[in-house]
């Protein structure tokens, strides 16, 4: 890549020499925090060393503003209400490729460079996957020299930190910016207002035609938070706009005015309250006000934003959809159909024909869950309440659309009502999906498995009226953080063998295949998995005061806790093997640790109890002392992105083991076998893939499938039956409820294990053998070290579909149609043109 220009290449700000970085370094710890080395905080050492990186990527970044707005190009938006983006700086580092040189200047200032990098307390701005998604893509977008942005809220509080206090989880507030965000630049000079509430009003304009008025009852202003999102070794420096919610001036005025200063306060403390926090419920809707508020906010902040390009970059209203493709990342964003239609028809005056031409061509929709009770739907009268004007056009665009279906379905009244963007059945709902599945013109699941159940269930109803909208992109993950990043031993033995394409094409990775076969080659792999592991083991033992054995097998189930994901499956595994053991001492089998990791919303109570649940079965294991050397068990606590930046490394084995048709994706699995793990999973999401891709005789396959879930339920599934007729099921469920993992009290568990006899929605006690089965060929498999290690390598070296690369072409190509725009560095006389994006 070419660097900087001459008068750069000097400059204590922008040069990559070790003597210029250096100095960059002293003089930030100088200039911007104010300390001298002898009086410096780590956190000031941290600072000082993000701003030297980001005065470096300034110049890309303003570089790539320029380019975009010269070009005129297509831009593509992706609107998201979570970005789990994870520390930004050693990202940055790799992204720039001054990773290695950057260490070594921090250690020759005779600093510890890994403790720098722990400093950073990442933005933990998203739940789980689909957050993470999000921020992969944006990863992918800039390194594939996509002009892209990623519009989201910039809450205070992200994810709540979690710890375990006895056993069960404690949520403390993440206060991510107490000391300082060194990567975002506020931009108050493009605010934007954003009307709530009130009513509306018909009047008839100067030309005599009717029109609709919006009297809000408050505005609040959105603030735009700009991060730069460097590509991988390129020159583009995309940009993640995040809103925050402020009080504007002149409503604190007015009521101030008034005399009532404390009124005005109240008034900015509200306004505030919108990007305040992030709502920590992952596959379950809240259903409040406040968090419709805040998808509102956010995209009616970013829609502005795109009209205020559009104006400055003098394109015409009617070619909006050619200038931006706007993806909604699941329902959350979809009031921008109804929001696009307002602001088109109210503020720009445009017909209703041509409004919702440009609104169609304009957005597509990911959907990101079969689960219903994770679809949203908004209560009308709370919708009217804080919508009102969005409201009524979303019953005109309902009323259209269904006469269109009333033509094609002649005389189907169910039809209508299944289709119906209003929910009728009791208390009336608006319907979010079905909101952006009429307002895109591309609607997707995100893995094949996922996209079929699609057009068979959720969505089959649209699908039979718009068969050509629906698509699949299968999920992806950035290999820039979930491999070189967080994995650099495996990174460096990769590329010493196929040098460093990869990391911009990860099919390459195939052309390690033979190497599955050679025994030099398995012994170092093998080394760099046992030294992540010892790394690991190390963090864990500070973490939780836990000794584990590297050379035990790591068995990692790290994601949401939730009842489909079925951790508690794991568990009744884990205890029947326990119950063996203690049978049978003389059993063979290898060594192994059972981590768990993962939050549960903190009003989800059954996912709170399989939290106590793990740990109590630990307890009592790693006391065991005829057991606690063969088998642990550890909940890892507050898992996120940088905890899990040193899990997938280490992991031996990866669990995925969710009910059959439940799981969209997932995208941890793809990470781990990434990172070399193998999979035990059942048929669901990306597992069928990864299967598909990685080799059937290297993947653990268990369970029922999606179509047998299905016909079981429809049969009448009788969990009880299991258990009658399962010895083995029957001894792990009788231990539970006669209190031996409870230090005999018989009621902790009983609400779960009751659940599981007489509902088991998830169908954990019909896939409880045939999962205990397949733990058997796993701890078989690990005894020949050779062949695991074999079948470890061509996990990773056949991982390349799930590159986020990947995803994002197919996205490209097939629904945004948007092309790289590859940017030139400004030259030192050359004057920026314009700031845009
Ligand atoms: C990848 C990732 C997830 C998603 O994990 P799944 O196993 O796909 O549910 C959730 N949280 C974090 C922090 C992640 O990095």
């Amino acid at each position: 890549m070419e660097q900087n220009t001459a008068p750069y290449r000097e400059h204590n700000r922008t040069s990559l020499t070790k003597e210029k970085l250096k100095q960059g370094f002293l003089d930030n710890l100088y200039f911007i925090q104010g300390k001298f080395p002898t009086l410096a905080s780590r956190n000031d050492y941290y600072l000082a060393l993000a701003y030297t990186i980001r005065d470096r990527m300034l110049h890309r970044w303003i570089s790539t503003a320029t380019n975009y707005y010269e070009s005129g190009a297509r831009t593509v938006c992706y609107l998201s209400a979570e970005f789990l983006m994870g520390p930004h700086l050693g990202n940055n580092l790799v992204n720039m490729g001054i990773f290695g040189m950057v260490k070594e200047v921090v250690e020759e200032l005779g600093l510890n460079f890994e403790e720098l990098l722990a400093q950073e307390e990442e933005p933990g701005l998203g739940n789980g996957g689909l957050g993470r998604l999000a921020a992969c893509f944006i990863d992918s977008l800039a390194t594939l020299e996509i002009p892209a942005l990623g519009y989201g809220i910039r809450y205070e509080f992200g994810i709540f930190e979690q710890t375990i206090v006895d056993g069960w989880q404690m949520e403390k507030t993440d206060k991510w910016l107490r000391n300082g965000n060194p990567w975002e630049v506020p931009r108050p000079e493009w605010a934007q207002e954003v009307r709530l509430g009130g009513h509306t009003e018909q009047y008839t304009d100067e030309n005599g035609r009717l029109r609709v008025r919006w009297v809000p009852a408050k505005i609040v202003l959105g603030i735009p938070y700009d991060t730069p999102i460097l590509g991988y070794r390129t020159n583009t420096a995309n940009t993640l706009r995040l809103w925050k919610s402020e009080a504007p001036e002149s409503f604190d005025f007015e009521v101030f005015n008034r005399g009532d200063y404390y009124g005005a306060v109240d008034q900015k403390v509200t306004s505030e309250n919108i990007s305040k926090v992030l709502y920590p419920n992952d596959e379950q809707l809240s259903g409040k006000q406040l968090r419709l508020e805040q998808q509102y906010f956010f995209v009616s902040c970013s829609l502005r934003d795109m009209l205020r390009v559009l104006a400055i970059q003098n394109i015409p209203l009617s070619r909006f959809h050619e200038k931006f493709a706007v993806q909604l990342n699941d329902t959350h964003p979809a009031i921008a159909v109804a929001e696009l239609m307002r602001l088109l028809l109210d503020e720009y005056l445009v017909d209703w024909d041509d409004a919702w031409e440009i609104t169609q061509r304009t957005f597509a929709y990911t959907n990101h869950t079969l689960l219903p009770e994770a679809l949203e739907q908004w209560p009308l009268p709370l919708f009217a309440s804080v919508l009102p004007r969005h409201l009524e056009i979303i019953f005109e665009i309902n009323s259209r659309f269904l006469d269109e279906v009333r033509i094609k379905f002649l005389g189907d009244e169910a039809r209508l009502a299944r289709l119906s963007l209003i929910n009728e059945g009791g208390e009336r709902y608006v319907r979010m999906a079905h909101l952006a599945c009429v307002g895109s013109h591309a609607i997707n699941g995100v893995a094949e498995l996922h996209s079929e159940l699609l057009k068979q269930d959720v969505l089959k109803d649209f699908y039979e009226l718009w068969p050509e909208k629906f698509r699949n992109k299968t999920n992806g993950v950035t290999p820039r953080r979930w491999m070189i990043l967080s994995n650099p031993s495996l990174a460096s033995l990769v590329s010493d063998r196929i040098g460093n394409g990869w990391v911009r094409d990860l099919e390459q990775l195939r052309q390690l295949e033979p190497m599955a076969d050679d025994a030099d080659f398995r012994k170092e792999w093998w080394d760099v998995k046992r030294a992540n592991k010892v790394a690991f083991a190390q963090y864990i033992f500070k973490r939780t005061g836990i000794l584990v054995d590297p050379e035990s097998m790591f068995d990692f189930q790290v994601k949401r806790i939730h009842e489909y994901k079925r951790q508690h499956l794991n568990v009744l595994h884990i205890i029947s093997l326990y119950r063996r053991l203690k049978e049978n001492p003389n059993l063979e089998v290898p060594p192994r640790t059972f981590l768990f990791g993962g939050k549960a919303a903190p009003g989800y109570h059954t996912a709170k109890r399989m939290i106590k649940l793990i740990t109590s079965v630990g307890e009592v294991i790693n006391r065991d002392p005829d057991i606690r050397d063969r088998i642990k068990v550890v909940f890892v606590p507050n898992f996120n992105v940088t905890t899990g930046q040193k899990i997938y490394p280490a992991a031996d084995l990866s669990e995925q083991i969710s009910t059959a048709g439940k799981e969209a994706s997932g995208t941890g699995n793809m990470k781990f076998s990434m990172n070399g793990a193998l999979t035990i999973g059942t048929l669901d999401g990306a597992n069928v893939e990864i299967r598909e891709e990685v080799g059937a005789e290297n993947f653990f396959l268990f369970g029922l499938t999606a179509d047998e879930v299905y016909a079981l339920r429809a049969s009448g599934y009788h969990p009880y039956d299991y258990y009658n007729t399962n010895p083995h099921l029957k001894d792990v469920i009788d231990l539970l409820r006669g209190g031996s993992f409870s230090r005999g009290d018989a009621d902790l568990f009983r609400g779960l294990t009751d659940g599981l006899l007489h509902h088991d929605p998830y169908l954990l006690f019909a896939d409880f053998q045939s999962y205990v089965d397949c733990q058997e060929e796993v701890s078989r498999a690990y005894l020949d070290r050779d062949h695991w290690t074999r079948m470890s390598i061509l996990n990773a070296v056949r991982s390349g579909k799930f590159s986020s690369d990947r995803s994002i072409r197919q996205y490209c190509e097939d629904i945004w149609k948007a092309e790289p725009v590859p940017i030139t560095l400004l030259g030192q006389n050359e004057e920026p043109t314009g700031f845009i994006q």
